[in-house]
């Protein structure tokens, strides 16, 4: 037993809060992933909260990724910022179209998230490849 547990925040309101602008503004099919998005997080969350007793946070803001020039090759990545606390970034060009690979790229930045929240580090390995295994396992639940 590793320090003091964490537990699971008791009312489980984290708040997903999504935020669309730029060229994305108006597209009703990114408005439409996004609202899947936010249902993945929510659920992945409470699989990490449930296995590895993650205190979830209160707001998790999910936005898109947007590239200024050229091509980015990273599907998404997670963020901690004071302002904004935790997010998670879509790289929607890669994913938009390929519904399964975005929401694995979602339970990919999840894990990021609890694994920060838990150890303290959002770096990948081990401990990191166990945690997404948890999520997997969780697919069909
Ligand atoms: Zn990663």
């Amino acid at each position: 037993m590793q320090g003091t547990p964490k537990r699971l925040n008791r009312r489980g309101d984290m708040r997903i809060e999504i935020s669309i602008a730029g060229r994305y503004k108006n597209r009703q099919n990114v408005k439409e992933l996004f609202d899947l998005y936010a249902i993945r997080i929510r659920r992945t969350m409470k699989i990490l909260s449930r296995e590895y007793e993650v205190q979830l946070p209160d707001s998790i803001l999910l936005r898109p990724l947007y590239v200024k020039k050229g091509y980015n090759p990273f599907n998404g990545y997670a963020q901690w910022t004071r302002l904004n606390g935790w997010a998670i970034i879509m790289n929607i060009e890669l994913c938009i179209g390929m519904k399964d690979k975005g929401l694995w790229v979602i339970d990919h930045e999840c894990v990021h998230i609890a694994k920060a929240i838990v150890s303290g580090s959002i770096r990948h390995g081990k401990a990191f490849e166990k945690m997404y295994a948890a999520c997997r396992r969780n697919e069909y639940t």
